[in-house]
């Protein structure tokens, strides 16, 4: 409930330092809706107030959005601007790597760094879900404010009956999203696991991010319903605030003296070796794989351009196989540009024609695989390495291994656990 006390607090603190960022929002609602404020300005003018966020977000979030309310701001289209009201910029206190949150923080506002691994489709959320009753048709409008899920019923009728049908149609949904972020890899030490946190987005906040994004998230620690009975919750985070922390591509700009140095790296000889090495420079060894790897962040060659000048995918720069062993058809390998294939793509029958240019392991060594061998029932198995990876292949499949900072090519039925 937004109390009275804050609700004038954050008029007064609004008036007098987001009058313009309001005016500014109103010109562009409800395509922009949500007045973004920095902690620090709310700390400076009401240090209190800004605490309180801290310890009671849901509540003083609440009040912030009736005190917009109350300042009766109109948009272009004269309509009433109801914004979400976002915070950024806590406290070097609440600003958390995602190892150090724990039961303590539940409930308050946090800020926690990390890069987006898994983004779900948008899905709405119910945030108003209207009940008929089904014995004499009463209408009740429930608030869902409960964040773990569940559906908030009417709890009985005035017929005194407890059966309701949920109208859809009348409730109002919000789009939700539901990320999984990472701590990113150097805030941790060498041999710790970087751990994971879920964060749910709405509104205006969703289709924004991309997995890799490292984001700057501000919100609600919250707990989730575990699905079987038990004591132990999950946690997550309730954001109220997202910031990009990445650059994109585009919006890196070079110095001269970097764009010197990128001239200067073009002359030289050893280029090609020196990116090689540069790719985990800490790991020792595995050349080839680094090799694979340097390949695989550049393109092919984009040589083909049809007549109607349409320009055809480049041929691929790498392909991860063994030979004369197999992989199954359904294994996938990596491709030039990112790309993962399936062999089975590649080509179905048996001395089939291909033309397919191959890493093999070998130094520096490729050939290009030109006939396609496929041996239909022959036994397979599956060897998972510790990482969840697994490879399926034919017995006799070679595979690149390393004992001992030796390398040596193995066929699968002489894996071993360990
Ligand atoms: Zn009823």
């Amino acid at each position: 409930m937004a109390e009275t006390v804050y609700v004038q607090k954050f008029e007064e603190f609004f008036t007098a330092k987001y009058k313009k960022e309001l005016e500014k929002l109103a010109e562009f609602y409800p395509i922009k809706r949500s007045l973004n404020v920095d902690y620090k300005t709310l700390e400076e003018y009401d240090i209190e107030l800004a605490d309180e966020l801290i310890q009671k977000p849901a509540e003083i979030i609440e009040s912030a959005v009736e005190a917009v309310k109350n300042m009766s701001v109109v948009s272009s289209k004269e309509e009433p601007v109801v914004p979400h009201v976002r915070f950024f910029n806590l406290p070097n206190d609440y600003t958390l790597i995602i190892k150090n949150v724990n039961s303590s923080h539940l409930g308050k506002l946090i800020s926690i760094e990390g890069v987006v691994t898994k983004i779900t489709e948008v899905k709405p959320k119910l945030v108003n879900a209207v009940f008929e009753c089904n014995h004499c048709g009463r209408i009740y409008t429930i608030p869902q404010e409960d964040t773990t899920g569940k559906i908030a019923e009417p709890s009985a009728c005035s017929c005194e009956r407890r059966s309701f049908s949920l109208m859809t149609e009348q409730s109002t949904f919000i789009d939700t999203q539901k990320l999984e972020v990472q701590e990113p890899l150097e805030k941790i030490r060498g041999g710790e696991i970087s751990r994971k946190m879920s964060v749910i987005i709405n509104d205006d906040l969703t289709n924004l991010i991309i997995p890799g994004d490292k984001l700057m998230i501000t919100g609600t620690l919250t707990l989730k319903a575990p699905k079987f009975k038990t004591a132990v919750y999950d946690l997550f985070i309730d954001a109220n605030h997202t910031m990009k922390l990445s650059k994109e591509f585009e919006d890196i700009e070079l110095t001269e003296e970097e764009e010197k140095k990128i001239k200067d790296l073009s002359k030289d000889p050893k280029l090609y070796e020196k990116i090689v090495a540069s790719v985990a420079p800490s790991i020792y060894g595995h050349s080839e794989i680094k090799e694979a790897i340097a390949m695989q962040l550049f393109g092919g060659t984009p040589h083909k351009v049809k007549s109607d000048g349409m320009k055809i995918r480049p041929d691929m720069h790498i392909l991860l196989i063994g030979d004369p062993g197999c992989l199954v058809a359904d294994e996938r390998v990596a491709l030039g540009n990112g790309a993962i294939a399936k062999i089975g793509e590649f080509g179905s029958e048996h001395l089939e024609k291909i033309d397919v240019d191959l890493l093999t392991g070998q130094g520096r060594k490729r050939d290009t695989a030109t006939i396609f061998h496929a041996y239909r029932n022959q036994p397979v198995m599956e060897i998972i390495t510790e990482s969840g990876k697994s490879i399926k292949g034919t017995y006799n499949h070679p595979l690149l291994t390393v004992k001992n900072r030796e390398r040596t090519w193995k066929r699968l039925d002489e894996m071993k656990a360990g």
